[in-house]
């Protein structure tokens, strides 16, 4: 599904998060946004998933306009830094969460939720965990299975906010190569919030860098790693964190 961002903007009161701005994202890209904290990433996510408002503008999902659509209706998976897995139930029973809240019409029966749960579990090479609870699982385990979860319900855009920002250097490296294999193989759009530029500029199709609320650069890593004096990479980018 492609994502059309136009002229997008919010304020927190006197204070303008986001400037003005618009980016429109292919089908099946995924696409980093970068920065330091504070410039406005998560705010941007929030919007394009629907859990925040914007002031102004408008948002497509391909051609369906979906600025004032709920949440819950545009279709879009979440995985949020700290997993957010619901301690007090199985695995299987995390990754079958947003099928089993389906509204009637479309929920898909219990043996076929089954099914594709353990499809899911094998995806993410987690199946011997199907009965475990999350606090017996890793934490590159739980980021598995909260990826899982959020494919569930085959969204058309997959949203992660620092996916990776609580795991330690390995496990974060051995997910970046797993999660974009998956990207690869299941086609979804995807949008992440990192303020790592080695993760952008490995996982991401195109990098959005960020600043103050406003969209400084949009590039393909290529070119980013191609322009040694741009002030995104060594000056902006060294100051991150
Ligand atoms: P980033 O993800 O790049 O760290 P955020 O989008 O989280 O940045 O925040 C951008 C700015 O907006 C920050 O200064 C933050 O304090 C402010 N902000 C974010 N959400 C709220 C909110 N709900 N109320 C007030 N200010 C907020």
């Amino acid at each position: 599904m492609s994502i059309r961002l136009d002229n997008i903007s919010k304020t927190f009161g006197k204070f303008q998060a986001l400037s003005p701005m618009s980016l429109n994202i292919d089908e099946g890209e995924m696409i980093g946004l970068l920065g330091p904290s504070g410039s406005g990433k998560t705010t941007l996510l929030r919007i394009i998933a629907g859990l925040e408002g914007a002031d102004s503008g408008n948002i497509k999902f391909g051609e369906r306009d979906v600025t004032n659509i709920h949440v819950r209706d545009r279709h879009v998976g979440f995985v949020f830094q700290n997993y957010a897995l619901f301690r007090h139930m199985t695995v299987a029973d995390n990754v079958a969460f947003g099928l089993e809240v389906m509204d009637s019409k479309h929920r898909p029966d219990k043996a076929e939720i089954q099914r594709r749960v353990r499809h899911l579990l094998e995806m993410v090479q987690l199946e011997h965990l199907a009965n475990r609870f999350p606090a017996q699982l890793s934490g590159g385990q739980k980021q598995r299975i909260a990826l899982a979860r959020a494919l569930a319900t085959k969204p058309d855009v997959l949203l992660l906010d620092e996916p990776f920002g609580a795991l330690d250097a390995k496990v974060r490296k051995e997910l970046r190569r797993w999660l974009r294999g998956l990207h690869d193989e299941l086609g979804f759009t995807s949008v992440f919030v990192t303020h790592d530029q080695e993760e952008a500029l490995e996982l991401s199709d195109r990098v959005v860098v960020m600043s103050n609320g406003r969209i400084e650069q949009v590039d393909e890593p290529a070119a980013l790693y191609a322009q040694p004096n741009s002030r995104f990479v060594f000056d902006f980018l060294g100051n991150v964190n």
